[in-house]
């Protein structure tokens, strides 16, 4: 699976399906950002850049990446 990236403004979350380990930290730190019965499952709109920091850095596998601009 690639790398796949969802964009907003002032940042990039992206998410690497490979790594991810399914610890669920990131939909129980943001459910209103990682919330996999959507689709897209990540929208980064959903929180301040800083807040999606603060969740993305807890992930344990180091799927998720957060790229500021
Ligand atoms: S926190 Fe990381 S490892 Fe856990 S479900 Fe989310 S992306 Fe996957």
């Amino acid at each position: 699976m690639t790398v796949k990236r969802y964009t907003r403004e002032g940042a990039t979350v992206t998410f690497d399906g490979e790594r991810c380990r399914h610890a669920a930290e990131c939909v129980r730190g943001l459910p209103a950002v990682f919330d996999t019965s959507r689709r897209p499952w990540i929208q980064p709109e959903g929180a301040t850049i800083d807040e999606l920091d603060a969740v993305i850095a807890r992930c344990p596998s180091g799927a998720l990446q957060l790229l500021r601009d």
